[in-house]
C-alpha cells in the first residue's frame, strides 16, 4: 500500500530578548523535529521557526547561528517590539502556507515540549485545534498564579469564550490558519480568536516547567493589559454593565420611593429630604441608563468596525 504525505509541521516561537535560552530551546526543538521525521510521523520539510519581536539584546545574531546549524530551524525578524500576541501572529501568518500546522510555543521551554508529538497525532488524526493545557501551577509564583487564576475568571464573567489554563500553546491546522488570516482587527486576543473559530478541537494536558533561563517578560503591568485587552477586544459585556447598573438603581430608586411614601405616613421625616433624595436617585438611574443604551449601540458599531468574518465552513458533500 502507498503511504499517505507525511504533514509539514512548523513550530513558532515568539522571542524577546531571549539570547540565554535559545540555543537550548532550537537543540530540542530540532532534535524532535529529526527524531519525527526519521520515525515517518512527519516530512522532512518541517519546521522551527523563531520570531524575533524586536529583541534588544543579540537574539536575532543568534537565530541567524542556529538556522545556520540545524537543519530544521528558521528565522524571521520584525522591524520593531510589537509584543508577544503580535510577535506570534505575525510568524503564523507569514508560514502559514509552508505547513499543514503550525505549533505555538514560548521560547522559554516553559511548555513541556514531550506533548509536541501528542499535538501532532491528534492532527493527523483528524483534529483541527489542539490545546495544549496546564495541569498544575505548581512551579508558578503564588502571585503569578492567583493572577491567572483571576484572569480566567474575569474572562468568563465578561462572556469571553477561552479554554482554562491554556496560554499560547496550541497546534492549528492550515484552514484554521487561513480563518485566522481573515480576522482584520487590530487587536487580536488570540486565546479568544481561536476557541471561536470552530472547527475539531481537542485538549492535551502537560505540566508547566520553571523558566530554562532569563527572566520573564511579563510583569504585572504588562499582564493587566493583556488582560484588560482580552476583555475590551472580545466582549462588549462591561457596556451592557453600564445598562444593568442603570436599572438597578432604578429600581432601588422605586423602593426609596416605597420607603420615603410610607416614612411620611409614620412622621418620621425630615422636611425637605425626600424632594433632594428622590430626584438625585431617580436621575442617577436615569443617566446610567442612557449611557447604557448608548453604550449598546457603541458595541454594536464597534462590532462592526472589527469586520469580523461571519462563518467558516468544516465541510460539504455533493
Ligand atoms: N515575548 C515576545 N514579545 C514581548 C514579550 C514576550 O515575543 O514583548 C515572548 C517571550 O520571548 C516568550 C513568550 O513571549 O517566548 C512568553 O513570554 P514570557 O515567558 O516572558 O512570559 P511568562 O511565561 O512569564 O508569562
Ligand atoms: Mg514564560
Amino acid at each position: 500500500m502507498e503511504t499517505k504525505q507525511k504533514p509539514i509541521i512548523g513550530i513558532v516561537s515568539p522571542c524577546y530578548n531571549e539570547a540565554l535560552v535559545l540555543p537550548e530551546t532550537a537543540a530540542q526543538l530540532n532534535e524532535i523535529i529529526q527524531d519525527l521525521v526519521l520515525r515517518n510521523i512527519i516530512s522532512g520539510k518541517s519546521f522551527a521557526l523563531f520570531v524575533d519581536d524586536g529583541s534588544k539584546d543579540n537574539t536575532w545574531n543568534c537565530i541567524e547561528e542556529l538556522a545556520a546549524e540545524l537543519i530544521h530551524v528558521k528565522g524571521l525578524k520584525l522591524a520593531g517590539n510589537v509584543g508577544h500576541q503580535k510577535a506570534l501572529l505575525a510568524g503564523l501568518l507569514t508560514f502559514k502556507e509552508e505547513a499543514d500546522a503550525l505549533i505555538s510555543i514560548d521560547a522559554d521551554l516553559q511548555d513541556d515540549v514531550r506533548v509536541i508529538e501528542k499535538m501532532i497525532l491528534k492532527f493527523i488524526s483528524g483534529t483541527d485545534v489542539v490545546f495544549g493545557v496546564r495541569k498544575e501551577r505548581v512551579t508558578d509564583t503564588f502571585f503569578k498564579r492567583n493572577t491567572a487564576l483571576f484572569f480566567y475568571k474575569l474572562m468568563k464573567l465578561m462572556k469571553v469564550n477561552v479554554v482554562h489554563n491554556h496560554a499560547d500553546y496550541r497546534l492549528c491546522s492550515h484552514r484554521v490558519l487561513k480563518a485566522l488570516a481573515e480576522f482584520g482587527e487590530v487587536n487580536l486576543f488570540l486565546r479568544g480568536i481561536i476557541p471561536s473559530i470552530g472547527f475539531k478541537s481537542e485538549v492535551v494536558y502537560y505540566d508547566r516547567l520553571e523558566r530554562f533561563a532569563g527572566e520573564s517578560k511579563y510583569p504585572f503591568r504588562k499582564m493587566a493589559a493583556f488582560a484588560w485587552n482580552g476583555v475590551t477586544s472580545f466582549s462588549n459585556y462591561p457596556l451592557k454593565l453600564v445598562t444593568i447598573i442603570g436599572f438597578a438603581v432604578f429600581f432601588a430608586c422605586l423602593i426609596m420611593t416605597g420607603y420615603a411614601v410610607f416614612a411620611i405616613y409614620t412622621g418620621d421625616v425630615v422636611p425637605g429630604w425626600l424632594s433632594t433624595v428622590l430626584p438625585m436617585y431617580f436621575l442617577g438611574g436615569v443617566q446610567l441608563f442612557c449611557f447604557g443604551i448608548i453604550g449598546e449601540y457603541i458595541g454594536k458599531i464597534y462590532s462592526e468596525v472589527k469586520q469580523r468574518p461571519r462563518y467558516f465552513i468544516d465541510k460539504r458533500v455533493d
